[in-house]
C-alpha cells in the first residue's frame, strides 16, 4: 500500500496571520525599498517589458529593451512595426514569435481604444492582447511605488487590483505555507487575505528578490535563512512533502487530460 502523502501543517488563521506579519517584517528589514527589476521609463515600456518577461529572466529582458524602445519608443511606432524586425530584436527572450505578435497587437489596441495610453484600469488592461492579471498587477505595483500620475497610489479601496504572483511568489508562498494552492489566482487571493492592501505591491517584490537570493528553486539556503523560524519547510531543507504531493497531483491531472 502506498504511503499516505503528508499534508501541509494545519494552523489557525490567527497563527498564520501572525507568522505572515513576522515574515513581512523580516523581509522589510532586508529589502526596505524594493524597486521594479524591469527597466522602464513609462507605463508603456513596463507593459511591453512585462509581456516579454514570461518564461525569461529580467536580465535578458533588460538587455533587449533598450534597442527595442530606441527603434519603437511609443505605442504608435510599435503598432506599425515590421513583425520580423521586432522578432529579431526580442529573440533572446524566447517564444519570440508569440511575444512579438502580442506586443505589436497590444500597441495597436492601445492606439485604437486608449488614445495611445496604457489604461490605469484592471478590466481594460486584462482585455489587451498578451496581458493577464500578473502583468496588470506589475503595472499597479509600479504605479504605487513610483507614484505614476493618473494611476492609483492607494490600495485601501477595492479596485480589482491585487498581488503579483510569479514563479518565485508561488514557490515561496507554498514553502512558507501561506497557501495550499497551485493556481496563481487562488494564491493571490490567499495572500490578499493575509496582508494589508498597502503591503501588496512591495511584498511580492520582496518575495521575488528573496526567492532569487536565498530561497532559490534548486538550492534554498535554509541553514542561514532569516525566515527559517517561521518557515515550516526549513525542517525539510526547502522540499516539504506537501509540495511534492501537489506536484505529483498536478502531473497526474495533466496526464489524464
Ligand atoms: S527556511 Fe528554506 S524553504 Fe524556508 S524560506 Fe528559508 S530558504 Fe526558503
Amino acid at each position: 500500500m502506498p504511503a499516505k502523502a503528508a499534508a501541509a501543517p494545519e494552523e489557525s488563521e490567527i497563527r498564520r496571520r501572525r507568522r505572515t506579519q513576522a515574515i513581512l517584517e523580516a523581509l522589510k528589514s532586508r529589502y526596505p525599498d524594493p524597486q521594479i527589476p524591469l527597466h522602464h521609463r513609462c507605463p508603456f515600456e513596463l507593459l511591453v517589458a512585462t509581456i516579454l518577461s514570461a518564461q525569461c529572466t529580467d536580465e535578458t529582458v533588460n538587455r533587449v529593451t533598450p534597442e527595442l524602445f530606441r527603434r519603437f519608443p511609443t505605442p504608435e511606432t510599435l503598432a506599425r512595426a515590421d513583425l520580423g524586425e521586432v522578432e529579431e530584436l526580442i529573440r533572446p527572450t524566447g517564444f519570440y514569435r508569440q511575444k512579438a505578435r502580442a506586443i505589436v497587437e497590444c500597441s495597436r489596441r492601445l492606439v485604437k481604444d486608449h488614445g495611445g495610453q496604457v489604461p490605469p484600469d484592471m478590466e481594460a488592461l486584462v482585455s489587451l492582447p498578451g496581458v493577464g492579471r500578473k502583468t496588470a498587477n506589475v503595472l499597479f505595483a509600479a504605479a504605487e511605488i513610483e507614484r505614476w500620475p493618473g494611476w492609483p497610489h492607494d490600495r485601501s479601496r477595492p479596485d480589482g487590483t491585487g498581488i503579483v504572483v510569479d514563479t518565485h511568489v508561488t514557490r515561496l508562498s507554498r514553502r512558507l505555507n501561506l497557501t495550499e494552492h497551485l493556481e496563481p489566482d487562488r494564491i493571490e487571493q490567499d495572500l490578499m487575505r493575509l496582508l494589508p492592501p498597502e503591503e501588496w505591491s512591495r511584498f511580492s517584490l520582496r518575495l521575488i528578490y528573496f526567492g532569487r537570493e536565498v530561497c532559490t528553486a534548486r538550492s534554498p539556503r535554509c541553514g542561514s535563512c532569516p525566515l527559517r523560524q517561521w518557515c515550516p519547510s526549513a525542517a525539510y531543507a526547502g522540499s516539504p512533502p506537501w509540495m511534492a504531493a501537489r506536484r505529483t497531483a498536478a502531473r497526474r491531472t495533466r496526464q489524464s487530460r
